[in-house]
């Protein structure tokens, strides 16, 4: 049988130009509101655009909708809401022997891993796995890869 061709490119797990949608639904928050003085429905979600992580607090507001944005670190109070309700991801690099790559030392660098932290952090990369969003994970994923490191993520149980 054929398989129909996606509707919606969700789910995809092929890399593509552009954005790349996350496959969750957004986290839903309620968000207390200056502007009209309630309680908001918002929407946080978050997007490789370009290799960086793009994240959209959107605000269903009764005095006009509202949207935030910003780049590579969704703010910690909007990001536990994404981890709490989309679930949290783990990057993996199998076989172990990463612990004396300088190109993975430094992709961990730039993710702003502290020096005293690097051998953990290589550590854990190779036993239980790097938590994260699937967004932030993708990213690394994609980052150790150009550096020949293999590197698989998945979904927390
Ligand atoms: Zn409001």
């Amino acid at each position: 049988m054929q398989r129909p061709p996606s509707a919606t490119g969700h789910g995809e797990s092929g890399r593509v130009g552009g954005r790349l949608p996350m496959s969750d639904r957004p986290a839903t928050v309620t968000i207390r509101c200056d502007a009209c003085g309630g309680s908001d429905a918002a929407t946080i979600s978050e997007s490789v655009v370009g290799g960086r992580l793009l994240w959209v607090l959107s605000q269903d507001c009764p005095a006009g909708a509202t949207e935030a944005t910003g780049w590579d670190r969704t703010p910690d109070e909007w990001r536990r809401h994404i981890l709490e309700q989309c679930g949290g991801w783990r990057l993996r690099v199998p076989g172990g022997a990463i612990g004396t790559s300088v190109a993975v030392m430094k992709v961990l660098r730039d993710l702003g891993v502290p020096l005293a932290g690097v051998k953990a952090a290589t550590r854990a990369l190779a036993e239980e796995g790097w938590p994260g969003t699937e967004a932030e994970l993708v990213i690394l994923a994609d980052r150790l890869r150009l550096t020949g490191v293999a590197a698989s993520i998945s979904r927390e149980r």
